[in-house]
C-alpha cells in the first residue's frame, strides 16, 4: 500500500502516460530502420510528427507544472535523500527547461535543421563546405538563441546546451579534463605511430558468415547478461539500441562478411546500452514501496556521458581484453570452425588493440579516438562563442588534425564535413563520447581495485560480479544523482583524466612492443 499524497500519485500517472507516448514513438523510430517498407516512409514521416507534437503538448501541460509545484510546497516529499525528491527535482529542471523555450523558436530550429542536414549531404558528398557555411550559419543562430532561452543569461552558453546531453557539466570543467587529455594520448598516439610495432590484424577480414556472426554475437550477449526476454537485437545500417519500454530494450548491428569483430564489438557496445537500460528500476520489483518509476527521473538514464560509459566498457574494456578472449576463443571456433583454428586468445587480444591515426570519427580505433572527441569539442565550443568564424572552420579543423595526429586532411569530406551533428544543432554533444570513455577508465580502475578476481571471472565467462558492481553502482539510481555526484560515489573521487590515460598506456604500449 501506497501512502503518497494524492498530487505525487498523480504526477507518477502524468509522467507514466507520457513514458507511453515516447514508448509508441520510439517504437515507429524502430520500426522505420528495421522493417518498415520504404512504401511507408511519407506516411510514417507525419506520424513521427504527430507524436512528438502530442508529446511535447504533454510534457509542457500548465497541469504537469500545478502537481510539480504542488509535490515541491510539500516539503515532506521534496526535501532529503529520496528518490521522491530527485523525481521532484528532476521533473522541475525538465519542465522549466522545455517551458522557456519559445514554440516559434522550436519550430524555426526544426525547419533549419532540416534543410541544413539536406544541405550537409549534398555538400559532403561534392567536398564542399562553401554550400553548407550558410547553413551552419543559420543553424549557429538559432541554436544561440535557444541556448540564451535555457542559459537566463548566465554563463557560457555552451554550458546551457551540454546540459541537455550531459545534465550539470561545464565546458570549463570539460576544458580542465580534456587539455591535459588530449597532449597525453596525441603523445601517446604519435609514439606509437613513429615507434610501435602493430600486430598481426589478418584474423580481422577472413570470411565469416552474417549467420554465424549473429549466432556468436547473441551468445556472447547472452553470456554478459543481456536478457533477450526482455530485449531484441536486429539489424540496421547505423547501430543503435533504444529502451523502447518496461520490459523492452532493443538493439541493432550490422553484419560484414570480411570484417566479422565489426559486428562483435558493435554488437558488445549496443548491449552495455541495453544493460543499463535492463539495468534501470522501473518497477516494484527492485524492492521499492510506493508508485513505479515508469517515466519518472530515478526511472530514466542519467546522461549520454554514463550511458555511453555503460557501452564502451563492455566493447573496449572487456571485449577487447586477454581475459574475454581466453573465455571466448574457444567459443568462436565452435561457432566459426577453421577459419580461427590458429588463433590464441593473446593473438586475439592483441589483433583488436589499435591506436592508428585515421581521418574519420566513426572509423577510429580505442587509441585515436577521443582525439577526434578533443578537437571537435573545442571547435564547436569557439565557433558557438564567435571566438572562430565558421569561415576559418575547416582549416582550423586540418590544423588539429596535422597537431595532434600527424594528419593531412586531404578534402573537407573526410575533414570538417565528415559528421552529421552540426546540421542538426547538435552542439555540446561531442563530448559525452569521451567523458563517457573517462567515466568508464574510472569505473574499470574502481571494479578491479574492489575484485581482484574480476580476471579470472572474465575469463571463466563469469561476467555475474561485474555486472552486479554496475547494477549496483550505476543502474539502479537512475537519475537520482548528477553524473559527477553518481562517479564520486561509485569510486570516491571526482572524474579525472588520470584512469583513462593509464589504462590506454597499459594497454597499447604492450601490444605495440614500447
Ligand atoms: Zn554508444
Amino acid at each position: 500500500m501506497s501512502t503518497h499524497p494524492d498530487h505525487y500519485i498523480k504526477l507518477a500517472d502524468h509522467a507514466k502516460k507520457a513514458s507511453h507516448l515516447k514508448s509508441v514513438a520510439a517504437l515507429l523510430g524502430w520500426d522505420q530502420e528495421t522493417y518498415m517498407p520504404g512504401g511507408g516512409a511519407d506516411a510514417r514521416a507525419e506520424q513521427v510528427a504527430l507524436m512528438a507534437g502530442i508529446q511535447h503538448e504533454m510534457l509542457t501541460d500548465p497541469k504537469l507544472g500545478d502537481l510539480i509545484g504542488a509535490c515541491t510546497a510539500d516539503t515532506s516529499l521534496s526535501q532529503g535523500d529520496t528518490q521522491e525528491a530527485a523525481n521532484i527535482r528532476e521533473m522541475r529542471r525538465d519542465y522549466d527547461k522545455r517551458t522557456k523555450i519559445p514554440a516559434e523558436l522550436v519550430s524555426a530550429l526544426a525547419e533549419a535543421t532540416s534543410r541544413a542536414q539536406h544541405a550537409w549531404k549534398d555538400a559532403r558528398e561534392q567536398s564542399d563546405f562553401a554550400a553548407f557555411k550558410p547553413w551552419l550559419d543559420k543553424v549557429l543562430d538559432l541554436t544561440r538563441e535557444k541556448a540564451k532561452c535555457l542559459s537566463d543569461g548566465h554563463g557560457e552558453l555552451y554550458d546551457a546546451l551540454i546540459d541537455e546531453y550531459e545534465p550539470n557539466a561545464k565546458a570549463s570543467e570539460i576544458e580542465a579534463i580534456f587539455t591535459p587529455l588530449k597532449k597525453e594520448i596525441s603523445d601517446l598516439v604519435l609514439n606509437i605511430a613513429e615507434n610501435g610495432k602493430a600486430p598481426s590484424k589478418a584474423v580481422l577480414n577472413r570470411p565469416i558468415t552474417p549467420a554465424k556472426q549473429e549466432a556468436f554475437g547473441r551468445f556472447v550477449a547472452k553470456s554478459c547478461g543481456f536478457d533477450f526476454s526482455r530485449g531484441r537485437l536486429d539489424i540496421t545500417t547505423h547501430p543503435f539500441c533504444e529502451g523502447v519500454g518496461p520490459g523492452d530494450t532493443r538493439m541493432t548491428t550490422r553484419y560484414r562478411e570480411s570484417s566479422w569483430t565489426d559486428s562483435l564489438y558493435g554488437i558488445m557496445h549496443e548491449m552495455g546500452h541495453g544493460l543499463y537500460e535492463q539495468g534501470l528500476p522501473l518497477g516494484q520489483s527492485h524492492g521499492q514501496s510506493g508508485p513505479h518509476q515508469i517515466g519518472m527521473p530515478c526511472g530514466e538514464a542519467v546522461s549520454l556521458g554514463i550511458h555511453e560509459s555503460q557501452s564502451r566498457l563492455w566493447e573496449n574494456a572487456v571485449g577487447c581484453s586477454l581475459p574475454f578472449w581466453k573465455w571466448a576463443l574457444p567459443h568462436a571456433k565452435e561457432f566459426f570452425g577453421e577459419v580461427m583454428g590458429d588463433q590464441t586468445p593473446e593473438t586475439m587480444a592483441a589483433a583488436v588493440t589499435t591506436a592508428e591515426p585515421s581521418l574519420i570519427r566513426v572509423e577510429a580505433d580505442e587509441g585515436t579516438y577521443n582525439l577526434h572527441i578533443m578537437i571537435r569539442f573545442e571547435l564547436e565550443r569557439a565557433i558557438l562563442s564567435g571566438d572562430l568564424s565558421t569561415a576559418d572552420l575547416p582549416a582550423a579543423w586540418n590544423d588539429a588534425y596535422k597537431t595532434y595526429m600527424g594528419l593531412d586532411v586531404p578534402s573537407d569530406k573526410e575533414g570538417v564535413l565528415q559528421d552529421v551533428h552540426w546540421s542538426f544543432g547538435l552542439i555540446g554533444y561531442f563530448p559525452t563520447y569521451t567523458l563517457g570513455n573517462l567515466y568508464a577508465a574510472q569505473f574499470w580502475a574502481q571494479v578491479r581495485s574492489e575484485n581482484a578476481d574480476l580476471d579470472n571471472q572474465i575469463a571463466a565467462g563469469n561476467f555475474e560480479p561485474l555486472l552486479a558492481w554496475f547494477r549496483t553502482n550505476v543502474h539502479q539510481h537512475g537519475r537520482r544523482y548528477t553524473p559527477a555526484q553518481l562517479c564520486e560515489r561509485a569510486t570516491g573521487k571526482p572524474l579525472s583524466n588520470e584512469p583513462l590515460v593509464s589504462y590506454l598506456k597499459d594497454k597499447l604500449y604492450p601490444v605495440y612492443g614500447l
